[in-house]
């Protein structure tokens, strides 16, 4: 995980188009108007400083979240979110959301206590989005789902300071950086302000949504009278727009389909071009309470059935965030995750979108001259280009993996019987998650033995070209070795053992060095992103021999927590769990509990250093 660090930009007035994400709060705590909003060619606005009226009173650079990005993330919100998926229990909410309802029970919960929501609504003809302020309970169907481009905020922080300094409670939902905006704007911290963001892809330009609009209303010969994005006519999952026109026509159109979710999602042609580089990636969050959609929640153990309508992913990134949340429990179904289980699924949130692969400029200018759909058509990639594409892509993946197993036929073999010909082996086929067994690798699993793939793994990987380093991996009967989900890699010389009865899990990515051992005769469980350095012995045994002595147990399962470093040879013995985010020293011997976020050396091993944190 890395923090995004970009130089700092310069003030407000010298702003390039990259450095300012539109948040609007400098037009709002400009006292004598002197910045004004001008939208450029792409449809994005942006503030323009009539020097004239300036004052030079420098309120608006410092109260610009892009300039105080690190004075935000201080704010007493935690790196490490409590995680939880939930969904509406109302269906018909669930439904005209755009992801699990989660908002509109936050909602309904701040109109009980007689407080103020504010969120983003379409204008009348749906060309533009804005954000308003109520404390009316009737104005939750129009704030309710996504709008997925830039809602004008311009009023709105003046409006909610008003309603804080009069000890009004409001709940606001918005993108992070207009979140971040009215932090900022704030300058203060209110017990009666709850903040909810979302996990946000991008924020797109409201002109390329009026062209897709006016290229259908075109098309269907009428005004559009109600848009839904992602609705749930064709399940959560097909991302589908819904348009309904005033001659009762209705488009309906999955993601993949949709020119305008095209534009967004797949070719990221039509975000704000700070998007980029946003700088409100990663954690800590901004906000009291993040939500976002819970991909790949059917790969976890959830208890939960959404039936296709939507499941949150909600992050508690505050004490407050926490608290409000306990109090809409009764109004929600909801389980307990880890950051863990949303993040293979969901790199928005940590990392930002990629430029369009074509001539951006181009793209806008063509937009000024032809309907949306033909310059979708001259832009986005074909059918036949996807399909080369993927192609391109099978091809460079069956070239990795010829690469690590060569051309012994041994290695295809196993490759062939352990994922495919073994019956104890469990693959979630629709996913083609493989155990990727490299040459040389040695793999001795009893028949009885359960093996189950929902992630990948590349068993032997090697560096040094030409060596014939042995990797083995032996489960014996009613052993099992389970990996739940992620890439697993494990370099070569490592020696992994299973005894009989025995369990070995891996919960996510993992990358385990040269020369590990693992000696399982109980349980032992490796958490997401951790890694093993060379060398590293994880037993949950004492072996073959006993000692002698009242209370004395010969095996305890280990448990090794997510986002776990483990330095060069050291020793994790039975019993032992590891807490999520330590870091243990080389050479250490670890025959106690680590604490999360902490450092341990020494043998045997203590804590040094608390609250340590690491990335790669
Ligand atoms: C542009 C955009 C990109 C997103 N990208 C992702 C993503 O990559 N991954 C992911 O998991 N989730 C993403 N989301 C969030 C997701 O779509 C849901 O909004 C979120 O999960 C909340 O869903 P819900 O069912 O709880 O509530 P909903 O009722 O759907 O919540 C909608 C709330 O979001 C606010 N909102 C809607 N549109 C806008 C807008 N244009 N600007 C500011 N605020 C707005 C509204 O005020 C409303 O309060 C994105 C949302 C948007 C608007």
């Amino acid at each position: 995980m890395e923090i995004i660090n970009r130089p700092p930009p310069p003030k407000i007035s010298q702003f390039t188009e990259k450095d300012c994400m539109g948040c609007n709060a400098c037009f709002d705590i400009c006292g004598p108007k002197a910045i004004v909003q001008e939208t450029n060619a792409e449809g994005f606005w942006y503030p323009k400083v009539i020097m004239d009226k300036c004052t030079d009173c420098g309120a608006c650079d410092a109260i610009c979240p892009e300039l105080h990005i690190n004075e935000l993330r201080e704010n007493g919100t935690t790196k490490n979110p409590v995680v939880v998926a939930a969904y509406n229990k109302d269906e018909e909410v669930q439904r005209a959301s755009t992801s699990g309802g989660l908002f509109s029970a936050l909602a309904n919960k701040m109109y009980d206590e007689g407080g103020y929501v504010c969120g983003a609504v379409y204008t009348d003809d749906f060309y533009n989005v804005e954000h308003i302020v109520s404390n009316k309970r009737e104005d939750l169907v129009r704030i309710r789902g996504s709008k997925h481009f830039q809602s004008n905020m311009t009023g709105i922080y003046r409006q909610i300071n008003k309603l804080l300094r009069k000890g009004e409670k409001v709940l606001i939902c918005a993108a992070p950086c207009q979140i971040a905006g009215l932090r900022m704007f704030l300058r203060k911290e209110y017990e009666n302000l709850i903040t909810v963001d979302f996990i946000c892809l991008g924020i797109n330009s409201p002109k390329i949504f009026q062209k897709h609009l006016e290229s259908l209303e075109l098309e269907y010969g009428a005004k559009a009278i109600s848009v839904q994005a992602k609705t749930k006519d064709l399940g959560w999952r097909a991302l589908a727009y819904k348009i309904k026109f005033a001659n009762n026509k209705v488009y309906l159109k999955e993601g993949s389909k949709d020119n305008f979710t095209r534009s967004f999602v797949e070719t990221h042609s039509s975000v704000r071009p700070a998007c980029y580089v946003c700088q409100y990636k990663d954690f800590p969050r901004i906000s009291d309470i993040s939500l976002g959609d819970f991909w790949g929640i059917e790969d976890t153990k959830s208890k939960l059935t959404d039936k296709n309508l939507g499941t949150s992913a909600v992050l508690l990134n505050s004490e407050k965030g926490i608290a409000f949340f306990e109090s809409i429990k009764n109004n929600i179904e909801s389980q307990d995750f880890s950051l863990a289980d949303v993040l293979p699924h969901n790199q928005a949130l940590l990392h930002p979108l990629k430029k369009p692969t074509f001539k951006r400029e181009e793209f806008y200018k063509a937009l000024d001259t032809l309907p949306f759909d033909q310059v979708a058509k001259k832009y986005f990639p074909s059918k036949l280009v996807k399909l080369v594409n993927k192609a391109k892509i099978i091809l460079q993946f069956a070239g990795s993996k010829i690469k690590h197993m060569g051309f012994l036929p041994k290695a295809y073999f196993q490759f062939l019987w352990i994922n495919f010909l073994r019956k104890n082996t469990e693959r979630n086929r629709l996913r083609a998650k493989l155990f990727y067994p490299a040459r040389f690798s040695v793999l001795d699993i009893h028949k009885q033995a359960l093996v189950s793939i929902k992630g990948s793994i590349l068993f032997g990987y090697k560096r040094i070209r030409g060596s014939r380093m042995e990797t083995r991996l032996a489960v014996e009967g009613n052993g099992s070795l389970e990996i739940e989900r992620g890439r697993i890699s494990v370099y070569y010389g490592t020696d992994i053992l299973v005894f009989k009865g025995a369990h070995l899990t891996f919960k996510g990515d993992a990358t385990i060095n040269q020369g590990v051992q693992i000696i399982c005769m109980d349980a032992i469980s490796i958490g997401a992103d951790v890694l093993i350095s060379r060398d590293v012995v994880i037993r949950d045994n004492d072996g073959g021999h006993e000692i002698m002595k009242e209370g004395y147990r010969k095996t305890a399962p280990v448990v090794i927590g997510n986002h776990v470093w483990i330095g060069q040879g050291a020793m994790i013995m039975k019993g032992v769990t590891i807490g999520e985010g330590a870091i243990i020293a080389a050479g250490a011997w670890v025959v106690t509990d680590v604490k999360p976020n902490s450092l341990v050396m020494g043998d045997p091993s203590r804590a040094v250093q608390k609250n340590v944190e690491w990335r790669h």
